[in-house]
């Protein structure tokens, strides 16, 4: 269930066109995927090295169905959408847009900072997700400074559920070095081990883009990646 603060984003957002805009074709994101990234506007969280602040802050443009539609019109050019943001698991109906995008033979991965496990949870049940890239923004004593977001616990749920479901997914964690330290990956390398995780985690390093939702500055302080505990396989991406 959504909270009133995320309804206030989806009435602002405009429920009926939720999408901000779409990348037409990659094979970067979805990778051995010849995918189109469908962004959704708005977002519950608002961290500073957002690269997205325009998708977070801004209104939607695009409905579902012209959405639907620009998938009709690639069938046989590509295989597979991403559902990206902003966090596009505040729609209520995604479960609903999945479907149809699942009708039409579609691959779909969906990049979640975590905040709607249950939807999550139901989408992987009915088989309506292929992939999920789930973002561990920061270890619990520091997610809310970083994301201002409360709710660890909901991410907390949907990283268990990933894990014990055996579902394809990967972990990840925009490093900036000025906000987070090796202690602070360590304490996320030691949680994922303990909690199970099967998979690779992904070390994205932050690209200094303007602008940021926070305006975030570019990186001062050096990263000792040698610090890093290697509990679980550790790839690094924009090194
Ligand atoms: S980086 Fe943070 S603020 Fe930006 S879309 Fe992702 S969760 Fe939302």
């Amino acid at each position: 269930m959504n909270t009133k603060n995320e309804l206030n984003l989806l009435r602002d957002a405009a429920i009926n066109k939720p999408i901000h805009s779409i990348t037409k074709f990659t094979t970067l994101d979805y990778p051995h995927h010849l995918a189109s990234i469908f962004w959704f506007a708005k977002c519950n969280m608002t961290c500073p090295y957002c690269y997205n602040p325009q998708i977070v802050r801004d209104n939607g443009t695009i409905s579902l169905e012209a959405a639907l539609q620009f998938l009709q019109s690639r069938k046989g050019l590509l295989d597979s959408v991403v559902l990206s943001g902003g966090e596009c698991t505040l729609y209520p109906h995604l479960e609903t847009f999945c479907e149809t995008i699942k009708a039409l033979d579609y691959k779909i991965k969906i990049d979640t900072n975590g905040s709607n496990p249950t939807l999550l949870a139901t989408l992987i049940e009915k088989g309506l997700v292929d992939y999920i890239a789930l973002d561990y923004k920061a270890p619990k004593q520091k997610y809310e400074s970083m994301t201002h977001y409360r709710h660890f616990e909901r991410f907390e749920q949907s990283l268990k559920m990933l894990i014990q479901s055996h579902f394809p997914f990967e972990a990840r964690t925009t490093l900036h070095s000025d906000l987070l330290t090796p202690n602070d990956i360590n304490t996320i390398i030691e949680d994922l081990h303990v909690k199970g995780y099967q998979g690779t985690y992904y070390l994205q390093n932050y690209l200094h883009v303007e602008p940021t939702l926070g305006a975030t500055k570019m990186q001062q302080n050096q990263f000792d990646l040698s610090q890093l505990t290697p509990l679980v396989p550790i790839e690094l991406r924009n090194f």
